[in-house]
């Protein structure tokens, strides 16, 4: 991905944006406001290396928008990153969020850098040194980040620490996707992929699609990915294809997922896997199948391959792979598209019930948690649905319709200060 691809992330946001907010007929002065972030933050930081050398970092704090509540969203850390990509996945956090009705604005940070590079020590630093940077931004009742691509629960109890330092007392609801034993949820690690495949279900059952023998594909074997398909094997659905950074494998009978994990924990990527024929990710995305899991990064699905994909339905695991002249394409030839900000905004919801027992240090079991998240993203997928057949539009403007909505409304009541 380069700062190119980055780029168009952003133009490609802001495009989304610009359709629902022409059906919408939204104020030009919201327009205005909503199409860009309200916060900016870069910050270049010095880390102490292993051997001794100092290196330079570059790390990000952008929040999109605070009027419907606190700014949330994930923390990236990836080598190809850049401010660009952090404007655009800001821009769908308040969209996201606003789907699923839940109080926040939307935010995202990253830093420039491959954490596989890093020894645990050297990772521990940057994380400190960075949240020490951002922590003039963050708080409980500001700005709440979370895990995203590279970053994982060990990395949000060090923010949780250092930030908690800083203030002189323990405070868990700075950050989500803590580890459990200091305040995490109870089902907050497979939370995207739950809150995906109850998604997946109610378009399934719309579209009149069995999962259960369903052919499935997926892009990505991280977090969400790797545990979308082991929900979707459970239901009986046959992964045929999957890949990762490395490349991936094909077997039209279906992976055995155990072979698969085996050989993930082993070497670290999906590539050369047994059981199934070698496959780049550009074959990947066009082989045979019902269901398409694009879990990866962004503009995956472009002009490029749009036309080629075989899949009758796409679910984005992942923000941004489809880009909106790929999505023209996708709609022209009867392509169903569940858009990112419904698909995947399990991960933020739990992070929302994560955020509420810390604050009220009431904690809920894994059923309550799980039971909560099928409510809130069904109720989600059934409001979006309903928009989409009314405004005759697809599920993404129809999303966009319904969030932007939302949010200029926030505004309409606040009004404009001062
Ligand atoms: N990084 C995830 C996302 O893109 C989760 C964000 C959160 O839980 O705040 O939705």
């Amino acid at each position: 991905m380069s700062s190119v691809h980055a780029e168009n992330a952003y133009r490609n946001a802001q495009r989304q944006f610009d359709i629902a907010a022409d059906i919408l007929n939204l104020d030009h002065g919201y327009r205005k406001l909503l199409r860009v972030p309200h916060r900016e933050f870069t910050v270049n930081f010095p880390v102490k290396m292993d051997d001794g050398r100092v290196e330079m970092f570059t790390g990000y704090r952008i929040q999109h928008n605070l009027t419907r509540g606190p700014a949330k969203g994930g923390i990236r850390y990836h080598p190809d990153t850049d401010i660009d990509e952090v404007r655009a996945l800001a821009m769908l956090m308040s969209w996201k969020c606003a789907v699923v009705n839940i109080p926040y604005g939307g935010a995202k940070g990253a830093v420039v850098v491959d954490p596989a590079k890093l020894s645990l020590g050297e990772v521990e630093r940057l994380t400190r040194r960075y949240a020490t940077e951002i922590s003039f931004m963050i708080g409980p009742d500001k700005d709440i980040p979370a895990p995203d691509i590279g970053t994982n629960a060990q990395i949000m109890a060090w923010i949780m620490d250092t930030y908690s330092m800083h203030i002189g007392h323990t405070s868990p609801a700075v950050v989500t996707g803590k580890p459990i034993n200091i305040g995490g949820s109870h089902g907050r690690r497979e939370a995207t992929a739950r809150g995906l495949v109850y998604v997946l279900r109610e378009a399934c059952e719309q579209a009149n699609i069995s999962i259960a023998g369903a052919k499935v594909v997926i892009q990505g074997y991280g977090n969400v990915g790797g545990t979308s398909a082991m929900l979707l094997e459970d239901m009986g659905a046959k992964i045929v294809g999957v890949a990762d950074r490395g490349g991936g494998v094909y077997n039209p009978k279906g992976i055995d997922l155990r072979v698969l994990q085996a050989h993930y924990e082993k070497t670290g990527t999906v590539a050369g896997s047994p059981g199934g024929d070698e496959i780049s990710n550009a074959e990947l995305l066009e082989l045979p199948c019902d269901i398409l899991i694009p879990a990866a990064i962004e503009n995956q699905i472009t002009i490029r391959n749009a036309d080629r994909i075989k899949a009758r339905i796409i679910i984005e695991a992942a923000n941004g792979p489809t880009t909106p002249d790929a999505d023209t394409i996708l709609f022209d030839r009867g392509v169903l598209v569940i858009p990112d900000i419904l698909a995947n905004a399990g991960g933020v919801t739990v992070s929302y019930f994560e955020w509420v027992q810390g604050l009220q240090e009431f904690f809920w079991t894994e059923r309550e948690v799980n039971a909560q998240l099928e409510r809130i993203m069904v109720n989600a997928f059934e409001t979006v649905h309903q928009m989409a057949q009314s405004r005759r539009t697809t599920l993404r403007t129809a999303a966009y319709l319904l969030a932007v909505d939302r949010t200029a409304d926030a505004y309409r009541v606040r009004g404009i200060y001062p």
